[in-house]
C-alpha cells in the first residue's frame, strides 16, 4: 500500500525550522515510497489563532520547493483540510466514546479545578484528573444520569474527557525510538471536546488521521508524550493506528535545550524560513529567505539535522535526498543547529549555481540601488566573485565596486601599501593599460610586471595600490581580470582620482 502522510501545523505564528524539517521528512518519505503528502491545518484552538500564519506556511513551502499532493489550497478527496471547516464532524465521535465508556462529560468549573490544584500543591503534590481522582469530581461518572442530561440540555459548559483504564501499560511502537511503554496511572484524563463545539487537538488529530487514511505519523518529539493517548484513542474507536515516528529535537548550537526563536536573535541566525512580522506586537523576526539563503541549501541543511544517508555525503539535492531517505536512519539524539554549517551549505550552493541562475537575485540588489547594468557584465562579475559569497546579500560588499567607483579608501590598506611615489607609478601603469587597444590582459600584465621589475619596485605594494584605486581597499579577485572587466576607461578615471585624493591627503 502506498503510504499517506501529513504535515499538520497549527497556524499560531510563523513556522519554526523544526516544523519545516518535520514537513521535509514527511515529503522525503512520501516521495521515496510513492506515497501522498498532505497539508492539514489544525486550527481548533481559536485562542491561539494568528492572522496570516496559514498564508505564511503555504508561502514558506513554495519558497522551499516542498510540494504537497493534497490539502489546504490544493484540494483532494478527503477534504476539507482545515479543521475549523470540519467542526461538525467531531461531535459524534466524542459522543461515541462517551457511549462506549471511553470518555465522560465533566462539569468542573475552572475555579474548582484551580482549588484542587492548590490543595494538591499545599501537600507538595500535583493534581491530576485521573482514575485516582475522577470519582471525586463533578462528571457523568459521579452524577446521576438525569442530572447529566439536565446539565447538558440546559447548555451548561462541559468538556469530554478521555477515561484511561486504570493501571494498564500502554505501548507505543515508534519507528525512531523503538517501544515506549507508559502506565496509564501516570496520565491525565485529557480533554477531547468542549461545549463550544470544538474538539481539542487530540480528538481532531486522531479523527482526521483516520478519516484521511494516514498510514504514518511523522512528527516532532514534543508530541511523543501525546502518543499514548493517541494509541488509546485508536483502540477506543476500534481503528487500526498508523505507524509513529517521532523526530529528534533541533537543539541550540551548544546542545543545551531546544532551539528557540530567542537563540536565533541572540546568535544571529534565523529560526524561521521567511521573515515574519507579528500582527499584534509588530515585532519582526528574520527569515532564511531574507537573510540571503538559497532554498535548496536550507532544505539540504535541514535534511541532515537528525538524519544521514548512511555514508559521508553532505551536499545532496532534493532528488538525491529522496532517493537516500529512510526512517531507519533518523537519529534518536537531538540534532545541534550550527550556524557555521548553515553558512557552509549556503556557500556551497551558491558555488553550484551558474551566473545565469544567480543573476535574478543580484539584479534585485542592483535595482534597489537604482543601478541598471548590462546583464552580461553582471554575470561576468558573478563568475568572478561568487566564491567569496556565503549569502546572497554579500554581493554588494564583495562586488559593489564593479558598479560604483570607490568614494573612500581604506586607511589600513593605504598605510601599508601606498608610499611616496606610488601615485606617479600608478599613472604610468594606467597609461600602459590604455596602450592596449583592444585590451589584452596577458600583454598588459607582462608590461606592468616588466615596469615594476625594471624600476626595482615592490610588486605587492604597487599592485595592491592599483587595487586600492579600483576597489577602495587592497582586496578583490585577480587584478588583471578585474581591470579587463571594469574597462580601461573607468580604470583610468579611478586611478586618476585615487592619485589625486590620496597623494593630497595621506602622503
Ligand atoms: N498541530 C500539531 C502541530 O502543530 C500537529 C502535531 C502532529 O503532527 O500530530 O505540530
Amino acid at each position: 500500500m502506498n503510504p499517506r502522510v501529513r504535515f499538520a501545523p497549527s497556524p499560531t505564528g510563523p513556522l519554526h525550522i523544526g516544523g519545516v524539517r518535520t514537513a521535509l521528512y514527511n515529503y522525503l518519505f512520501a516521495k521515496k515510497n510513492h506515497g501522498t503528502l498532505l497539508l492539514r491545518i489544525e486550527d481548533t484552538d481559536q485562542t491561539r489563532f494568528v492572522e496570516g500564519a496559514e498564508a505564511y506556511i503555504v508561502e514558506a513551502f513554495e519558497w522551499l520547493g516542498i510540494k504537497f499532493d493534497e490539502g489546504v489550497g490544493i484540494g483532494g478527496d478527503y477534504g476539507p483540510y482545515r479543521q475549523s471547516e470540519r467542526k461538525a464532524m467531531y461531535k459524534p465521535y466524542a459522543e461515541q466514546l462517551v457511549r462506549d465508556g471511553w470518555a465522560y462529560y465533566a462539569f468542573d468549573t475552572p475555579e474548582s479545578l484551580d482549588a484542587k490544584r492548590k490543595e494538591a500543591e499545599s501537600q507538595k503534590k500535583t493534581f491530576q484528573y485521573d482514575a485516582s481522582t475522577r470519582m471525586g469530581m463533578v462528571n457523568s461518572l459521579t452524577l446521576p444520569a438525569e442530572e447529566v442530561e439536565r446539565r447538558l440540555a440546559s447548555g451548561e459548559p462541559f468538556v469530554v474527557r478521555f477515561k484511561y483504564p486504570d493501571n494498564v501499560d500502554i505501548h507505543v511502537h515508534d519507528l525512531v525510538r523503538g517501544e515506549v511503554v507508559i502506565n496509564s496511572s501516570l496520565l491525565d484524563d485529557k480533554v477531547l471536546y468542549k461545549s463550544d463545539g470544538m474538539p481539542t487537538y487530540h480528538l481532531a488529530n486522531i479523527v482526521d488521521d483516520h478519516t484521511m487514511k494516514i498510514t504514518h505519523v511523522i512528527r516532532g518529539e514534543e508530541w511523543l508524550p501525546s502518543a499514548p493517548l493517541h494509541v488509546m484513542l485508536y483502540k477506543a474507536f476500534g481503528w487500526e493506528a498508523p505507524q509513529f515516528a517521532h523526530l529528534p529535537l533541533l537543539l541550540k548550537p551548544d546542545g543545551n535545550g531546544k532551539l528557540s526563536k530567542r537563540d536565533g536573535d541572540r546568535l544571529g541566525f534565523p529560526v524561521f524560513p521567511l521573515q515574519w512580522t507579528d500582527p499584534k506586537s509588530g515585532e519582526t523576526s528574520s527569515g532564511y529567505r531574507e537573510s540571503g539563503y538559497l532554498p535548496d541549501a536550507v532544505v539540504n541543511m535541514l535534511a541532515l539535522l537528525g538524519w544521514n544517508p548512511g555514508d559521508d555525503r553532505e551536499i545532496m539535492t532534493l532528488p538525491e535526498l529522496v532517493e537516500a531517505f529512510s526512517l531507519e536512519k533518523i537519529s534518536k539524539a537531538g540534532a545541534k543547529f550550527s550556524l557555521d554549517k548553515a553558512k557552509w551549505f549556503n556557500h556551497e550552493y551558491i558555488q553550484m549555481k551558474s551566473a545565469e541562475e544567480l543573476y535574478p537575485y543580484f539584479e534585485k540588489i542592483l535595482e534597489k540601488r537604482q543601478i541598471s547594468c548590462n546583464a552580461d557584465y553582471v554575470k561576468n562579475v558573478i563568475d568572478l566573485i561568487k566564491d567569496r559569497l556565503n549569502f546572497i546579500g554579500d554581493f554588494w560588499d564583495q562586488a559593489g565596486y564593479f558598479f560604483e567607483a570607490p568614494t573612500e579608501y581604506d586607511s589600513q590598506s593605504l598605510k601599508k601599501r601606498w608610499k611616496e611615489g606610488t601615485g606617479k607609478h600608478l599613472l604610468v601603469i594606467d597609461d600602459m593599460l590604455r596602450a592596449f587597444q583592444p585590451f589584452d590582459k596577458q600583454k598588459a600584465q607582462d608590461a606592468v610586471m616588466q615596469y615594476i621589475q625594471m624600476h626595482g619596485l615592490n610588486m605587492g605594494q604597487i599592485l595592491n595600490s592599483v587595487r586600492i584605486a579600483l576597489v577602495g581597499a587592497a582586496r578583490g579577485p585577480e587584478l588583471f581580470t578585474m581591470i579587463e572587466l571594469i574597462g580601461t576607461g573607468e580604470v583610468h578615471r579611478r586611478i586618476e582620482r585615487a592619485v589625486e585624493v590620496v597623494d593630497d591627503n595621506h602622503v
